[in-house]
């Protein structure tokens, strides 16, 4: 169903010896994960891995404000998640500076990825989604559940366990947790 390509286009392609592109049918299917990733955590890991065969790309897209500090520099919150989807050519890494929907219309991104853990994410996210359909009903919000274990783990908290110098094993992606621990 995502396969731009279907066999029936690839039989009337040979058939009548046209390039396959003049009959591509479905569009791409191009979701934007928008966050703040300040930084990556095992669970905005898990759920992208998870949305990975539902889409033919996603966009991790860093939403920022100027006036916003962080614990880590928008380009090295870029490259953290580079480097945890190194070699994954489904993934792309951004940034922006507009309204998420306005974003999802320049890369012509269909889908909004988020992840729920708890009650007050779902309140969260759900005025969110809502006011972006109401601006923008041809963007679909998907969400996808957390897994069980890492419902309690955020950003915020990998900070805190940075600040004190604590373990991050198990909080950030293995790949990135001797580039992030101090
Ligand atoms: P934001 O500031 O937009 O909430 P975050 O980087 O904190 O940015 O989160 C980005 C997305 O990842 C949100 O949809 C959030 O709910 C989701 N998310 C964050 N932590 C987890 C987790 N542990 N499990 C699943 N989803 C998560």
């Amino acid at each position: 169903m995502f396969n731009m390509h279907n066999s029936n286009n690839s039989n009337i392609s040979k058939l009548f010896h046209v390039p396959l592109l003049c009959l591509k049918t479905e569009t791409m299917r191009r979701a934007v994960f928008p966050g703040s990733f300040d930084p990556i955590t095992i669970g905005h890991e898990d759920i992208i891995k998870r949305a990975l065969p539902l889409f033919d790309e996603i966009i991790i897209a860093i939403g920022f404000n100027s006036t916003k500090g962080g614990m880590y520099s928008i380009e090295e919150r870029m490259q953290l998640i580079s480097d945890v989807f190194a070699g994954e050519e489904k993934i792309k890494v951004d940034k922006y500076q507009i309204l998420t929907i306005d974003y999802c219309h320049d890369k012509k991104a269909n889908y909004l990825l988020r992840g729920l853990r708890t009650a007050a994410d779902f309140e969260f996210e759900r005025g969110i989604g809502q006011v972006n359909r109401l601006m923008a009903d041809d963007i679909e919000t998907v969400f996808m559940l957390t897994a069980p274990e890492y419902t309690p783990i955020s950003s915020s908290i990998v900070r805190d366990v940075i600040r004190h110098k604590g373990n991050l094993k198990g909080l950030v992606p293995e790949s990135i947790l001797d580039k992030i621990s101090l």
